[in-house]
């Protein structure tokens, strides 16, 4: 979204139709979010942005002028970059799992490769299997194809509800695909236990459904080596998508998919009507950072830095808010997920907040169906400190501000 951006639905009178779910659809609650929380002065705990202060922009630089003085194709439309996926079969070593440059597609950031997966995976009107909550750009994703729904608990401390999976199937439901996070879930920030991820990807090879494995922020744990990923457990049933939008820069928009080969042979007809390729500067220039930069100790530092930053929130949050809500401590990820009172109303909290100069993002945007308003999300990385401490403190006298409100009522 550009900072020039209007609200163009005022400009002209509407003069023709637009399709049935375009008539439907909404603003997603990150696109309002977006131009909110630009305004001046403003706090933001809102959005998923990773820390801007640890971009390795000089380095990045140096790799930018490199290619482009290299060789002018650059520049060219070009098919993905075979060191480039070299090089992210061998990252996919650290999260467990073992495949070669063959059995991966790089994609336009990782919402690319959700994009084409459901479009791949699932007809209009089929069935999904979603967490209760769920990253709102996978939902903007699967809206078009109407698909049925079937919603799973899913919790802060150890997400997806395996038991509430295997109940469904044994209803009979059988899904396209079943979405899911399995560490540091968007919102709620939940790790699924080691001990029982095999037994989910057992229930989709016996009940023959692929999990789509939405790993965004599978390489930022913070308390134990990290868990492995759902793939590690199955070639042919998962399905894994990564990005290095957390762990190097969102703006380079480089994302990847590792899938079994009927899937990559479909992959790049689907991508082709989209956008043709991904960005050839920016898979060049990922390619010669990283033969200089090792991404292990980039990804070190974040690790570091992003925890220190979650224990400032985490004392911050015991100081101001302890009385008022509950939240588990993020073993990995860049949320934090806070519930307060059944009949408290986040949305409600946010005008209040906006007023004392702090964003977040209310909890009920992210659930697919019983809308919960007692939650909401905060986001740490992407602050100091001091931002941090002073954003809780905001957030705390917005609740005050809350109760005086409700009280007066
Ligand atoms: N999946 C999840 C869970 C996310 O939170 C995000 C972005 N915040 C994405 C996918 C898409 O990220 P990108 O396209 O930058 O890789």
């Amino acid at each position: 979204m550009s900072d020039t951006d209007t609200d163009s639905s005022t400009a002209f009178p509407a003069s023709f139709p637009l399709s049935a779910w375009a008539t439907l659809s909404q603003r997603s609650v990150l696109q309002e979010m977006l131009k909110t929380a630009s305004r001046p002065g403003l706090i933001s705990f809102a959005l998923g942005l990773p820390a801007a202060d640890l971009f390795p922009t000089k380095e990045f630089a140096a790799s930018v002028a490199e290619v482009l003085a290299r060789d002018p194709r650059a520049l060219q439309y070009e098919p993905a970059s075979r060191d480039l996926r070299a090089y992210v079969a061998a990252l996919m070593g650290q999260r467990g799992v073992s495949c070669d440059e063959r059995d991966v597609f790089v994609t336009t950031g990782s919402q690319q490769a959700l994009c084409l997966l459901s479009k791949l995976l699932l007809d209009p009107g089929g069935d999904l299997i979603l967490e209760e909550t769920v990253y709102p750009g996978l939902r903007s994703v699967i809206e078009p194809l109407r698909p049925r729904i079937w919603t799973v608990p899913t919790s802060p401390r150890d997400g997806i509800d395996v038991d509430a999976i295997e109940a469904l199937l044994k209803r009979g439901v059988r899904p396209s695909f079943l979405y899911l996070s399995a560490e540091a879930q968007n919102p709620m920030a939940g790790r699924i236990p080691a001990d029982r991820r095999e037994r989910l990807v057992r229930l989709g090879e016996s009940h023959r459904f692929p999990v789509v494995e939405d790993d965004a922020y599978g390489f930022l744990t913070y308390e134990d080596s990290a868990r492995p990923a759902l793939r590690s457990f199955s070639d042919g049933w998962v399905i894994y998508v990564g990005t290095f939008s957390k762990i190097l820069a969102p703006a380079l928009r480089v994302g990847w998919v590792v899938a079994p080969p009927h899937v990559l042979e479909k992959l790049p007809t689907l991508k082709e009507a989209g956008d043709i390729d991904t960005v050839t500067l920016s898979q060049r220039a990922v390619c010669a950072f990283l033969a200089s930069n090792p991404l292990e100790t980039h990804i070190a530092v974040l690790r570091r830095e992003y925890r220190r930053r979650r224990d400032v929130m985490m004392q911050a949050l015991d100081a101001h808010l302890s009385s008022v809500a509950t939240w588990s401590v993020p073993g990995a990820g860049i949320f934090v997920w806070l519930e307060f009172p059944p009949d408290f109303d986040a949305g409600r909290l946010l005008t209040l907040a906006l007023a004392r100069g702090v964003a977040f993002l209310p909890g009920q945007g992210f659930f697919m169906e019983r809308e919960r308003r007692n939650c909401l999300r905060l986001s740490f990385p992407n602050c100091s400190d001091e931002v941090i401490q002073e954003g809780v403190r905001r957030l705390a006298l917005a609740v005050g501000d809350y109760r005086a409100h409700s009280e007066l009522r």
